[in-house]
């Protein structure tokens, strides 16, 4: 007697076992197959595996189980972004060393994992904290590095002072820091840039060649990269040799620049106000603003402030002597430090310039108006007329912008110029837990590589940390001090900073190709087989951060010669967030879910009994508690019910909903499809499925089921070849368990039974990839002597999708009262006729007179009675 219910304590450890042993998911390159490479960003070790891991790995695969099933030779690799400050913060916090906290974590998630029934290639796991990984991240940088494609340079970074540590632009979100969201400041470090910004237009162009990404991320990468066209003009300062110069997007307003702005960590304040009456001034000026916050979303926060600097320079279009000013809106990090202040034409400068009584004059007015300096209320930034421009002088302001840019260049004081938000990638981190950066510092030869033959530069693992963050690398002799092995000085100093985690974070989809190569990054060869990847899962909050350090990275190695590609990543699908409900209780404030329990008609705080208010569904969060542990749903329910759950409450790229019927209805389907798989067996064990047309079944209920079969699996193929949406495959799914639940098994003839028996292996076939252990199991059950994990994709008959009857729907007055089949070329004065005279249908219209009767056709017929 067979269980009445799936038993995933049994089932899920029994097959997964199996897979394992027989290594059914270990590839190889196969040059007879096609490739197919699906990835999902690689986790943080963070301790645990959260629900958000388990429905991005869950819809990776659920991919790779499908393409396997149609043919492709499936990579599918997993791994550990392993270096970062989290390990070392809880390493402080724990009294332990990072490496300790990091490996205890990768084995507790690898276990977590391996109970999902993930089909991943164990073999190809990679730690990017391990030396034979970041041994090739230091070839690279010292490859990059004789290239000229990285340098280093004392620069205004962002820093956060909790973290103890530099930032990149793209880590800094609303002026805190990404990771623990303090306020970032500017400080003046050395440190090593990539130079992405060559790059820039590249990556511009071809984020529109990317039709596999969702535009939503391109756009975003757009938006960052950030390119303007404009003119470069130069400004000659007073009594000096060199030009200040100056990017505009607005050239044709040159004869209303009436000031000069310089950002406060622009070099020339300090030089330009030395010696003068203002030099106090600008000091004390300058070191206010290096407390505030500085970034594009800061200073329009700010009061617009500034001060004059002592100095003058000569507009280039009207050669006048205007002010130089250093104010707190202007960025260093942003053009080119400076702006020409038009205060007519620009909101900034018109505050500026009211705030400071500077002079405001009109260069471009609306058309039939004529605007005055002295009760004008605000800037007019808008296309019109120009005034006060010379020769420009009534001409349109459009057609100004190319015709003084032009004139300027003429006059050898402008020219057309780009301007790219995009800065370059600052990879100096001052933590401890993470690849050193290969190179020497010697007195007399300056930064020297570290020879090839000495790599990996491996991280000390004798380090106490230290209390406040900050890495104890510079206080190791034994570390820091060596000989130059330029010169043999033995006063050499190696670079004690770190290089940023997402340097590993941008090739490592390359190293699973060949996770065990010790000859190079990779090899080239497996490279040339799996790479790239053409299925790529992970969430929108990388857009601008590891996408688009990945898409340079792929620029690099192709420009070094190493890859053949320069677009890492064909397709992308950003999933949606797992949200849930906040709960709070008046006196503990954010609850755990089990931290409430029924209380009258709502919930009661299990500590105090207070009553609990239920608050908006959001992204779950350790912060709001509104979490699900996976473990508990494992344990509970099982692998292949929280995988179905996760597919089936939303489409993959939407946010889904967790919801406690939404599992208890997912294990309610499993369970009805196992019990609807033991009623097959029991009743036409042996039978064949039948495999002919449609048309050539006698029965109209094997007709009807065969003709359901072939059409869901139809639609189960669309719905994942369009976007995954499994969500509706699944749906489908269900409605033919449906059709074959209201049948009469028992009553059935052979030809029925041929068929609800095709029908039986399709669903399995079909939820295999959501359910893989279950499926596996009934299969096995059903008497096939392979893997389910191992038959094609099922294929449906065209001749068989389309039934040559049709459904008929009839209302009355609106409400649905028949339903009855016939032929689909019955036409429509005698499906009126039908509808009228069916005995359900009668009783309705008798003694009354029939108004309308609107018969529409579609994919199902509906009739409309009106009485
Ligand atoms: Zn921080
Ligand atoms: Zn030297
Ligand atoms: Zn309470």
């Amino acid at each position: 007697m067979m269980e009445e219910r799936y038993n995933p304590d049994e089932v899920e450890p029994k097959w997964q076992k199996y897979w394992n042993e027989k290594q059914l998911f270990k590839v190889t390159e196969d040059p007879s197959k096609q490739k197919y490479y699906l990835l999902e960003m690689f986790p943080y070790p963070s301790g645990k595996i959260h629900i958000g891991h388990v429905r991005n790995y869950t819809i990776g695969d659920v991919v790779v189980r499908y393409k396997r099933m149609n043919g492709f030779n499936v990579i599918h690799p997993m791994g550990w972004d392993a270096f970062g400050m989290p390990a070392e913060n809880a390493a402080i916090d724990n009294n332990t060393h990072p490496a300790v906290w990091t490996y205890e974590n990768i084995r507790a998630m690898r276990a977590q994992l391996k109970k999902m029934g993930f089909s991943y290639d164990w073999d190809r796991e990679i730690a990017t904290c391990r030396p034979e990984y970041y041994k090739w991240e230091q070839w690279l940088f010292i490859q990059m590095l004789e290239k000229g494609m990285v340098y280093r340079k004392e620069a205004y970074v962002n820093w956060c002072e909790k973290c103890q540590t530099v930032l990149a632009n793209e880590q800094v979100e609303q002026d805190c820091c990404w990771r623990c969201s303090k306020p970032v400041e500017q400080k003046k470090l050395w440190q090593w840039f990539f130079k992405i910004t060559d790059y820039a237009e590249d990556l511009l162009v071809y984020c529109d060649d990317l039709p596999g990404w969702p535009d939503k991320v391109t756009t975003m990468q757009k938006n960052w990269i950030g390119k303007s066209i404009g003119a470069e003009l130069k400004f000659k300062i007073e009594g000096r040799q060199e030009d200040l110069n100056v990017f505009t997007t607005r050239p044709d307003t040159v004869f209303g620049a009436t000031f000069m702005c310089l950002a406060p960590e622009h070099p020339l304040v300090e030089e330009l106000s030395k010696g003068t009456e203002q030099e106090a001034a600008v000091a004390a000026f300058v070191e206010k603003v290096s407390k505030q916050e500085r970034s594009v979303d800061g200073i329009e926060k700010l009061e617009k402030e500034g001060v004059f600097i002592g100095a003058h320079c000569i507009n280039p279009a009207t050669g006048e002597k205007i002010p130089v000013y250093t104010a707190n809106f202007v960025l260093m990090a942003y053009g080119t430090g400076a702006i020409m202040s038009v205060p007519c034409g620009d909101q900034r400068d018109f505050e500026f310039a009211k705030k400071y009584g500077l002079e405001i004059r009109i260069v471009v007015q609306p058309e039939g108006e004529q605007l005055d300096p002295q009760t004008m209320t605000e800037a007019f930034s808008g296309r019109g007329v120009m005034v006060n421009s010379g020769q420009f002088n009534g001409m349109d302001s459009h057609a100004a912008l190319e015709a003084i840019t032009n004139w300027l260049d003429e006059e050898g004081r402008g020219k057309k110029a780009i301007s790219y938000r995009l800065r370059d990638w600052g990879i100096s981190r001052q933590r401890y837990w993470g690849t050193p950066i290969p190179v020497i510092h010697c007195p007399d030869c300056g930064v020297v590589p570290v020879p090839e033959s000495e790599l990996p530069i491996t991280l000390p693992e004798d380090a106490n940390l230290l209390e406040k963050g900050g890495s104890p690398l510079p206080t190791l002799d034994f570390f820091a001090k060596t000989t130059c092995p330029s010169c043999g000085r033995e006063d050499a100093r190696r670079d004690t900073d770190t290089m940023d985690t997402f340097v590993e974070s941008s090739w490592y989809y390359l190293r699973y190709c060949s996770p065990r190569f010790d000859q190079g990054m990779f090899d080239p060869d497996a490279v040339k087989y799996w790479a790239p990847v053409d299925q790529y899962i992970g969430g929108v909050e990388h857009a601008v951060l590891h996408l688009l350090y990945s898409r340079y990275f792929a620029r690099v190695l192709n420009v070094l010669g190493l890859i053949e590609f320069k677009e890492p990543f064909t397709c992308l699908l950003t999933q949606g967030m797992v949200c849930k409900e906040t709960m709070t209780c008046p006196e503990h404030g954010f609850l755990f879910p089990e931290q409430a329990q029924k209380k009258g008609e709502g919930l009661g705080c299990t500590m105090c009994g207070k009553d609990v208010e239920v608050g908006r569904v959001i992204k779950m969060s350790k912060s709001k508690k509104n979490v699900v542990d996976p473990n508990a749903l494992l344990e509970q329910y099982g692998a292949d019910v929280t995988r179905l759950f996760c597919l089936f409450a939303a489409p993959p790229e939407r946010d889904l909903e967790w919801s406690a019927d939404g599992v208890e209805g997912a294990n309610r389907f499993v369970n009805r499809v196992w019990r609807l798989a033991i009623n097959c067996m029991a009743n036409m064990q042996g039978i064949p499925p039948y495999g002919g047309a449609a048309g050539d079944l006698k029965g109209g209920d094997a007709k009807a089921l065969y003709i359901k079969a072939n059409q869901t699996i139809q639609k189960v193929t669309t719905d994942i070849e369009d976007n995954f949406h499994f969500n509706t495959a699944i749906a489908a799914v269900m409605e033919l368990v449906n059709a074959m639940y209201a049948l009469d098994m028992d009553q059935a003839d052979e030809e029925l039974k041929s068929v609800l028996w095709f029908s039986m292996e399709n669903v399995l076939l079909l939820l295999s990839p959501i359910v893989p252990h279950f499926s596996e199991e009934l299969f096995q059950r059903m008497g096939h002597e392979g893997l389910i994990l191992d038959q094609a994709w099922p294929q449906y008959r065209e001749d068989s999708i389309t039934s040559d009857e049709i459904l008929v729907v009839v209302q009355v007055n609106g409400k649905l009262r028949a339903k009855f089949n016939t032929a689909v070329d019955t036409d429509e004065s005698d499906i009126k006729n039908m509808a009228l005279t069916d005995p359900r249908i009668a009783k309705y219209v008798e003694d009354k007179s029939v108004r309308k009767i609107i018969v529409i056709q579609k994919k199902q017929t509906l009739v409309n009675i009106v009485v």
